[in-house]
């Protein structure tokens, strides 16, 4: 049967092709409209010049533009989305809401909510797998669990796109078109301002559609080389597709549809495959999430509930310089300053700011996780919260605790020639790269010459690494022993 109305909800999902929602209200329905909320609940936490909202309103601007080219039109409500949905919903006399699943716990609630009152109001909402290729109970163990180690999730994952390879079909959305409900005379989309935001200091990336596929072309060209240059933070090899995937301004079907072309005609180098891998663990995270929610505040292995981080005044104090990219331990500063300036940091230092927070200062991860969840435009809380256990040690597959990143020797690895830490440190810009990497370590006249005192233009290092490392082993020692 035919609905009559429905409302496709658009939430983190922000395009117009090979949407799942989307597809499916264009084909049971004789008219569709859409909406997205900016949540209250959500904005409430965020300060005025928050840069993912001004993406999302940028990104809006362009899905409004491009419904309409369809013939439809975007509706943007400002209030609490548990509410506006089903009350846009009788306005519109929407028989169905239509949505992408979402795996977040927050989430999860919100949708059982709207649920809820859709179901009391005689409405319906119909969910569907969008964001991932694979969802929580998709890639099972051969006990029919869920994966905890990432290679056997990973091999499980290909086995499974390898037998059904529709799973990454595009959903088909323009040839229906014709559904869509056209725009009402003087139709506008609020301004950031209505929405009490202005726009960030610096410049965003470019947002919507458009800006994805700018960024795709550009990685095309470079995949290839992927998997040796994805390591180096001073080379641009890596795709930025993060925030782009992380509000669906493009589809993750489409990235494993074309990898996979490539790998197939013989044509993505060693680079495509190890690309390939890197949105698996995307999905590896999701399905943790889903799978386990209380990694949300808990450790993923309840063993190590038990250790004693570090607090008090002098853990604030530590905890303040590595926000602020003053330990001086140069990569971790360089890697700070490119995210508090940028929204975002590079893959290998976030695990090197990560592992040094935790391993070299002692602090909690939940306390950096944090931090990165209010500064980077990509942030995603499965892959940060994996990312932050792994670093710790504490979650699924994760780093072994016994085995710490020495922060100099990263540096002096990843960022050889000292030039990303140039780019951001210009008070290093003129030490040469044998001194780049330790400056407290560099002969006087070295620094002399590239004119550096430390303690004035650089600060010197706020915990001596081996001492940090003796103890940070201690520390795991200890619960091992309890
Ligand atoms: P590419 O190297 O081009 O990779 C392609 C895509 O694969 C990425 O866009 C991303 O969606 C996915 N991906 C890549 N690496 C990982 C990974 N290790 N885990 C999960 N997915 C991955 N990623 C986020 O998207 N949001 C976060 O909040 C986030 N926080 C992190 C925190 C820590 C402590 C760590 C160690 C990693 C975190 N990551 C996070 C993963 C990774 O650092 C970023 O996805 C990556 O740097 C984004 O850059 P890119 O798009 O150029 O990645």
């Amino acid at each position: 049967m035919t609905l009559r109305n429905s409302l496709v909800w658009f939430r983190r999902d922000l395009r117009t092709d090979d949407h799942a929602a989307l597809h499916h209200a264009l084909l049971s329905s004789h008219r569709v409209f859409g909406v997205f909320v900016f949540d209250t609940d959500i904005l409430a936490g965020l300060p005025p010049d928050d840069r993912r909202v001004q993406f999302i309103h940028a990104s809006l601007a362009e899905l409004d533009a491009r419904l309409r080219s369809m013939g439809g039109y975007l509706i943007v409500r400002h209030g609490r989305a548990a509410d506006d949905i089903p009350r846009l919903a009788a306005e519109l006399d929407a028989e169905s809401v239509f949505a992408n699943h979402d795996y977040e716990p927050q989430a999860i609630r919100r949708d059982r909510a709207v649920l809820d009152a859709l179901r009391r109001a005689g409405r319906s909402l119909q969910t569907f797998k969008d964001q991932v290729v694979f969802e929580r109970d998709e890639v099972l163990t051969k006990t029919g669990g869920p994966f905890s180690v990432f290679t056997p999730y990973k091999n499980a994952w290909l086995k499974r796109l390898a037998a059904e390879p529709h799973a990454v079909d595009a959903w088909e959305t323009a040839a229906h078109a014709g559904a869509l409900a056209p725009a009402p005379a003087g139709h506008a989309l609020p301004t950031l301002e209505d929405l009490g935001f202005c726009a960030p200091a610096t410049p965003l990336p470019a947002a919507g559609m458009a800006g994805a596929e700018q960024l795709l072309d550009a990685f095309l060209e470079r995949m290839a080389r992927y998997d040796h240059e994805r390591d180096y933070p001073a080379l641009d090899a890596t795709s930025r597709l993060s925030l782009h995937l992380r509000f669906g301004t493009l589809s993750v079907r489409r990235l494993v549809r074309l990898v996979r072309a490539r790998i197939d005609a013989g044509q993505g180098g060693p680079g495509a495959p190890v690309w390939l891998s890197e949105l698996i663990w995307r999905e590896f995270y999701m399905m943790i999430l889903a799978r386990h929610p209380r990694v949300v505040t808990d450790n993923f292995k309840p063993a190590f509930d038990a250790l004693a981080w570090d607090e008090g005044e002098n853990a604030d104090a530590l905890f303040a310089a590595w926000c602020e990219g003053r330990t001086g331990y140069p990569l971790v500063d360089a890697a700070m300053l490119q995210l508090n300036r940028t929204g975002f940091m590079h893959n290998r230092l976030r695990m090197v700011t990560a592992s040094f927070l935790t391993k070299d200062l002692g602090i909690d991860w939940r306390r950096g996780e944090a931090y990165f969840a209010r500064k980077l435009d990509d942030y995603e809380l499965s892959s940060n919260n994996g990312g932050w256990q792994w670093a710790a040690s504490t979650g699924c597959d994760a780093q072994p605790w016994f085995r710490i990143f020495n922060p100099v020797t990263q540096s002096k690895r990843f960022d050889p020639d000292g030039t990303f830490i140039r780019e951001w440190l210009p008070a290093l810009e003129k030490l040469d790269k044998a001194a780049i990497h330790a400056p407290w370590l560099a002969k006087g006249a070295a620094l002399d010459k590239a004119g550096v005192v430390l303690g004035r233009d650089y600060p010197l290092p706020v915990v001596d690494h081996e001492q940090a490392r003796a103890r940070t082993l201690a520390r795991f020692k200890r619960l091992k022993a309890d």
